[in-house]
């Protein structure tokens, strides 16, 4: 169960590199470093489980099939995953069901989009001075409640959104209504650690008109709090063009 990054194949790590190497299939999404996959050798078996416009993704339950059956064929399996394996993939639902079929597991975490993707735009989740707190959560189900941690957190906790684009007008309206002020500055980073990343910036009371106007479209992190102002300083800070490699 390997988390492959942001994107970047540069930031998989060295274990999850050496075991994609080893493998006999690859089962991989739509997020992470698919430019890892045309390195693997001919005779390595690529599944692309991830959605594709137009289509809709394998079941989750079909992907914990595939990975039992392949692995009980003998063969090495690299689950690659976009990002941590378990922040909010879905990994330890496919370990479980892997332990349950009698599959050991071996998880090589990832580098989370959560953390790293704003700091590819110069967001530090955390800054001396500005807050020590960053919750992470899930924003995907529009009209549906803020997720408690949002509403419980520290006045000054960097709030990290992931899934948040379709549901942002609901989100930063909800975090108004919670008590946020609405100057509270926002950042939409998408498609982080790509050559096409952009970094959308506003206030809680403009970013989803922003973001509907520069038409903002999921993969996208959204980071809400004080620490989005270091980046008028910190500017973007990958390395680019990104390498293909
Ligand atoms: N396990 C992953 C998160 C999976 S949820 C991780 O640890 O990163 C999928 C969400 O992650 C997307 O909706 C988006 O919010 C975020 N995401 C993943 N990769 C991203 C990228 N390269 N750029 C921007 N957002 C990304």
């Amino acid at each position: 169960l390997v988390g492959g990054g942001p994107g970047d194949p540069g930031l998989l790590t060295v274990r999850g590199r050496a075991l994609l190497a080893a493998a006999d299939v690859v089962i991989t999404d739509r997020l992470g470093p698919r430019g890892v996959l045309p390195e693997l050798a001919p005779e390595v078996e690529v599944i692309d489980v991830g959605k594709t416009p137009g289509h809709h993704p394998v079941p989750q339950s079909r992907i914990n099939a595939l990975l039992v059956e392949h692995a009980h064929r003998g063969r090495r399996v690299v689950r690659l995953k976009g990002g941590d394996p378990f922040v909010l993939g879905r990994g330890g639902e496919e370990a479980l069901h892997c332990l349950a079929h009698g599959v050991a597991v071996e998880v090589v975490p990832g580098v989370t989009s959560a953390v790293s993707v704003p700091a590819a735009a110069g967001i530090p989740v955390t800054h001396r001075g500005v807050t020590s707190t960053f919750v992470v959560a899930s924003a995907h189900d529009e009209g549906a409640e803020l997720p408690a941690a949002l509403l419980t957190a520290p006045a000054d906790a960097t709030l990290v959104l992931l899934m948040g684009v379709t549901s942002l007008a609901t989100t930063a309206a909800g975090l108004v209504a919670a008590g946020r002020s609405p100057q509270t500055p926002v950042a939409v980073v998408e498609r982080g650690w790509t050559p096409s990343q952009r970094t959308t910036v506003g206030t809680l009371a403009s970013i989803a008109q922003v973001c509907r106007d520069r038409g903002v479209e999921s993969p996208a992190v959204v980071v809400v709090g004080a620490v989005v102002a270091l980046r008028e300083s910190l500017g973007d800070l990958t390395a680019r063009p990104a390498a293909a490699s």
